[in-house]
């Protein structure tokens, strides 16, 4: 028996592909997991340029890119995908003993989470989002305990002397919101350039004016801890000023950045960091294992929105195909296919 969860597809990736993808299984009447390291979905749409313009959807002259991911979700949800967010997908096992097994992938997360299913499609995009990490002898054993490069409840640091490193949204935004139940917050940048909100850093500065906050610019150069707890920074300030101040955690902010080392060792052929895929069905050098978005190559790719949404509705084709024994898949018009209405439960 089976403890994990079994679905017919298994997406990796909740970028704008990954989301088309579900709407376009959907439409096939094929149900979908889709699986993310981020805690939210959007891929680079919401991690690299939320608030900006995009010119070329068709027939959207002008959508913003995270307003662009709202109607993504909103299109594919009448199919109720089940989305499993901060999870990184470590491996993918094609279960060999038994061949009538149906469900024959099995994928496991960083988080331990087993999830089985009939084929496979990464749409990985750029590779998973990573925090970029603080290069600092001895970081590493205080992760998660009083070193952190997220923030998942606001309680774990009431009360406690911060230090927050970054300039740009993420470190501000937390630095404003953490402000309201630290016992201090302390904001540290490199330099005194900062790439976040011009609004928010006017908000900081009002803050650091009444003493409730402090903006320093340097850099950490040390950490000093007692008996594995961590008691101090060592910072070494623009004005050739180290200092030592005194904390209870450490929040590093330094943004996000993709990584794609384990596509190696997902035996799939490479160009590049590419995943090569056949046109005519998107599924990779793996039977089962389907690529679109960023993340395929094929002569002439380009690395657009649009042309992943090609490449979905193409794949959803072939897994329909596939999960059917070959048979060849109608095509369906939602405007007038009463099974596409039925599917989409509208009438
Ligand atoms: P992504 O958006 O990269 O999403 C992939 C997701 O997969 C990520 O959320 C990642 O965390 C997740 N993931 C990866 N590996 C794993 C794993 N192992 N486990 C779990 N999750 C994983 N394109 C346009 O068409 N028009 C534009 O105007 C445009 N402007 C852009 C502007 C900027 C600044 C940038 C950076 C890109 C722009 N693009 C534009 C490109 C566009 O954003 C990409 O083509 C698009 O995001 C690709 O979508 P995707 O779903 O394939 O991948």
């Amino acid at each position: 028996s089976f403890s994990g969860t079994e679905t017919d597809v298994v997406i990796i990736g909740a970028g704008p592909v990954g989301l088309f993808q579900v709407f376009e299984l959907g439409l096939q009447g094929i149900k979908a997991v889709v699986i993310d390291s981020l805690p939210h979905i959007g891929g680079q749409c919401r991690e690299l340029y939320p608030q900006k313009p995009i010119f070329d959807i068709p027939a959207l002259p002008q959508i913003n890119a995270l307003e662009l991911i709202d109607n993504l979700a909103q299109q594919a949800s009448p199919f109720d995908p089940e989305y499993l967010l901060d999870n990184r997908v470590v491996a993918i096992k094609r279960l060999e003993q038994d061949k009538s097994l149906e469900h024959k992938f099995l994928l496991i997360t960083d988080k331990g989470k087993h999830i089985r299913a009939k084929a496979v499609i990464i749409a990985a995009g750029g590779g998973s989002f990573e925090p970029v990490k603080l290069k600092v002898p001895g970081v590493e054993p205080l992760v998660d305990k009083q070193v952190f490069y997220r923030i998942k409840d606001l309680k774990q640091h009431q009360d406690k002397d911060l230090v927050i490193l970054g300039g740009g949204d993420s470190a501000f935004d937390w630095a404003l919101e953490l402000q309201k139940v630290a016992n201090s917050v302390t904001l540290i940048h490199r330099s005194s350039k900062y790439r976040a909100a011009q609004s928010s850093v006017q908000l900081v500065e009002n803050l650091c004016s009444k003493l409730k906050m402090q903006l320093l610019t340097g850099q950490v150069t040390e950490l000093i801890t007692e008996n594995n707890t961590l008691k101090q920074l060592r910072v070494s300030g623009k004005d050739g000023v180290t200092r030592r101040i005194e904390l209870d955690q450490l929040l590093v902010f330094f943004g996000l950045s993709p990584k794609l080392s384990l596509l190696k060792d997902w035996g799939l052929e490479l160009h590049h960091n590419q995943i090569k895929v056949n046109t005519e069905t998107f599924e990779t050098s793996q039977p089962g294992i389907y690529a679109v978005g960023d993340i395929n190559w094929y002569p002439g790719k380009q690395k657009l929105i649009l042309s992943g949404f090609h490449e979905a509705a193409l794949a959803a084709f072939a897994v329909k195909s596939a999960l059917t024994e070959g048979k060849r898949v109608p095509l369906l018009y939602t405007t007038t296919s009463p099974i596409a209405h039925q599917r989409l439960g509208v009438s």
